[in-house]
């Protein structure tokens, strides 16, 4: 393929713009500007790939893509050539309830999934008891997804970035304060002015440097999610659960690190907030009693970027830029389609 010598910039390098820029790669120079890589939601992410699992909270409506992308992760891995330690894939993820109430909630939830492309199973502590090791015997019952995984999200923002430097992307550890669009696409930073020829806003939760319909109605979701070290091994799994109509995951790693996640509050405000750490980790113990001796390492806070419709996109602004966010509680699910709409809008 020829090269284009057209430069393509990039602002924000959470993992949604860490994939549109490493779409960029083939068609000449790239640069993101990013004061703080990796820092936004996708740091706080517990990195489930986890399509059906997602019905829990309502997401319906992104099951299809996201199921679609859970499929494409192998292909993305391959683009990203990252160590083999980022992905585990077909780590299963169990959905069950807390009462009869939960277990009947999602048994609801999960009909709705049957019409999809995706493998699930409904199983029971009698006839799959290795399930169920470790969880609360309250918990009898719940749905199978065999299929899920998760990625280390670290590892994965650190692959992307050795890819990108390595291929000559070049990384501007400065805050984008606004932008023009027309003939180039301009950046403007506190430092400087720069023109490139075309752009991909990725900035997340962050809407300030838009002005459309869409940003009007834009909102941002926090989540903790938090980390805690398990005093013996168990094996990889993910776990998520209805309690009392609350919902609650607990992802095993294979270091023995644990993500217990994740809260949910309408602000744009980010910090830990103590009512979200107390909950996790008392709805935590309730689904792993086993937890209660684990090690506290930390509590993350992130803010979930969440479009009109709920739905991810990417939107054009003007002849230059485009605006490419919206991932909510998906990002890292779907980052093959957040790659796949960067490559289109590259290449248009
Ligand atoms: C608690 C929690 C748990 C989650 N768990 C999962 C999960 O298990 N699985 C899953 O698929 N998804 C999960 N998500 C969702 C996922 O994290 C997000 O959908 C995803 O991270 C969004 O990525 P992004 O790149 O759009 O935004 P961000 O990661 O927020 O990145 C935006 C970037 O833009 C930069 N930026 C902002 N403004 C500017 C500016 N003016 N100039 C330059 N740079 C700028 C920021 O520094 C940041 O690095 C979770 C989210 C949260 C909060």
């Amino acid at each position: 393929m020829e090269m284009s010598t057209k430069p393509k910039v990039v602002v924000g390098g959470g993992i949604i713009g860490l994939v549109s820029a490493l779409a960029a790669l083939e068609l000449g120079p790239v640069t993101i500007f990013d004061p703080g890589i990796g820092s936004g939601a996708t740091y706080a992410a517990a990195g489930m790939l986890s399509p059906g699992a997602e019905l829990l909270a309502g997401e319906a409506h992104a099951l299809e893509d996201a199921a679609q992308s859970l499929a494409d992760w192998p292909a993305l891995l391959d683009v990203i050539k990252g160590p083999p330690n980022i992905f585990f894939p077909r780590t299963s993820s169990l959905l069950t309830g807390f009462s009869r109430g939960d277990s009947e909630e999602v048994k609801r939830l999960t009909a709705f999934a049957q019409k999809s492309s995706l493998e699930m199973e409904h199983v029971t502590r009698l006839s799959n008891s290795s399930l169920f090791s470790g969880i609360s015997p309250r918990f009898t019952q719940g749905v199978l997804f065999p299929d899920d995984g998760f990625v280390d999200v670290e590892k994965l923002v650190e692959a992307l970035l050795a890819n990108l430097q390595l291929n000559g992307v070049s990384i501007i550890t400065e805050c984008v304060v606004a932008i023009e669009g027309g003939t180039t696409a301009v950046v403007r930073t506190e430092k400087g002015r720069y023109e490139f020829d075309s752009g991909i806003l990725c900035t997340g939760s962050q809407k300030s440097l838009v002005d459309t319909a869409a940003a009007k109605s834009f909102r941002s979701v926090r989540g903790v999610t938090l980390r805690l070290r398990r005093r013996e091994l168990v094996p990889p799994r993910m776990v998520r659960a209805l309690i009392d109509g609350r919902s609650i995951y607990v992802v095993d790693r294979p270091n023995g690190e644990v993500i217990i996640g994740a809260s949910s509050d309408e602000s744009d405000e980010r910090y830990v907030d103590a009512q979200a750490v107390a909950d996790l980790l008392r709805l935590g113990i309730q689904l792993c009693p086993s937890l209660d001796d684990a090690e506290f390492l930390e509590a993350r806070s992130g803010l979930r970027p969440v479009g009109p419709s709920g739905q991810s996109f990417l939107e054009r602004l003007n002849g230059s830029w485009a605006w490419h966010t919206g991932y909510y509680r998906h990002g890292v699910l779907m980052a093959p389609l957040a790659y796949r709409r960067a490559q289109e809008f590259w290449n248009d």
